[in-house]
């Protein structure tokens, strides 16, 4: 069977030899030294500030909403936080759980984040917060979403889960925003099994967060507020800082699978529509299919041959029960309709990745 993702494996005997090390120091939490280190590590990486690592990245927004303060209701009604339905749904259900209204605002058609042009009909006075989404490590239209918070006193927190190591105009798309988030999660580009971290504008912001991840503890006999637990631990550092030791080698093989997928469907299917001025990484390929009937045809034909490609996102938030609204999302409903994300990661080899090529022209002649 070929998966629409596979976690990134690192060398086994360093991974033997970090462990080798928690066992000798029996410090297995609680911001350890491998936690330290991976958090210095990241932010050179990455070229970024203030970084948190958290125990995932669904707790990673929760911490961040907490932190800027888009919680606390608004003259006793519940806050809002404009938001995109085209997601993965721990955007929409981190603010539900944490009190927060999710409202939807529609995507653009071509790089499917949200479209800045309809969050300003959306704001109302309980709004607290943007939280945008970098589809697919796409980045969002920054500056007109920024201009827009300024205007209104919003904040915004991105949800950057799919924008690991992604450059615009030649900085980290993670600067954007009071604060990114990432996830960490063993099918993410980068990932530590289960993990995540948010990026903080403003130092306080971080020191705060810090607090809220560790019970709201800021001294031994002292408990300052009201927190959670969302550490990470010691042996999910231990593989983050393996996984970031291949990185080079893991972009390489993702970028040549991306392309081959670019160059067999940019002429005949629609594909995400990325800046010029962007280091990508290649995270996902998704093609959208004339109907939402051939694209349910494809993936069954594909299923039939062992491979798995995935409705993602589908499908439209605002349609889900949990989270449901009254009111409609054409470009969303409609591409979340026909989308198909193909198999990538980084061991695909060519043969493979040609039979599914293969496998979807044909299916689109029939
Ligand atoms: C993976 C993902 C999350 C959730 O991250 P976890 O680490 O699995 O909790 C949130 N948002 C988006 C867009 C994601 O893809």
């Amino acid at each position: 069977m070929i998966p629409v993702t596979k976690p990134y494996l690192p060398s086994r005997e360093k991974l033997d030899a970090y462990i080798d090390g928690i066992y000798e120091r029996n410090w297995l939490t609680n911001n350890g030294p491998l936690v330290q280190e991976l958090t210095r590590r990241l932010e050179e990486y990455l070229g970024i500030e203030n970084l948190l690592l958290v125990s995932n990245g669904t707790l990673a927004l929760q911490i961040a909403y907490r932190t800027l303060g888009v919680t606390e209701s608004v003259e006793g009604k519940a806050a809002e936080a404009i938001t995109t339905p085209f997601t993965f749904v721990a955007t929409a259900s981190s603010l539900k759980w944490e009190g927060v209204e999710p409202v939807f605002v529609d995507i653009d058609s071509d790089s499917w984040n949200m479209d800045p042009r309809n969050i300003e009909a959306a704001i109302t006075p309980q709004t607290r917060a943007l939280v945008p989404v970098h589809v697919f490590g796409n980045p969002c239209e920054v500056e007109a979403i920024q201009a827009i918070a300024d205007q209104h006193n919003l904040k915004v927190i991105y949800d950057a889960a799919h924008a690991f190591g992604v450059k615009y105009k030649g900085e980290s798309v993670l600067k954007w925003g009071d604060a990114a988030t990432l996830s960490f999660h063993a099918t993410k580009v980068f990932h530590t099994i289960e993990g995540g971290a948010i990026i903080f504008k403003r130092r306080e912001d971080l020191e705060k967060a810090k607090l809220l991840i560790n019970f709201g503890i800021s001294g031994p006999d002292r408990i300052n507020e009201l927190g959670i637990n969302a550490k990470m631990n010691e042996f999910n550092a231990a593989m983050g800082l393996c996984v970031l030791d291949e990185m080079e080698g893991n972009l390489q093989s993702r970028a040549a699978v991306w392309r081959r997928y670019k160059k067999a469907f940019e002429k005949s299917l629609k594909v995400q529509t990325i800046p010029k001025e962007l280091d990508y990484n290649y995270a996902y390929f998704s093609v959208l299919f004339e109907s939402e009937e051939q694209t349910v045809n494809v993936s069954a034909t594909l299923k039939e041959y062992g491979v798995v490609a995935r409705r993602y996102f589908y499908p439209s938030l605002d349609s889900v029960d949990c989270l449901r609204v009254n009111a409609e999302y054409p470009v969303s409903t409609n591409i979340s309709s026909r989308i198909l994300c193909l198999p990538l990661f980084d061991h695909l080899s060519g043969a493979e990745q040609w039979n599914i090529i293969n496998l979807i022209k044909t299916e689109l002649e029939a």
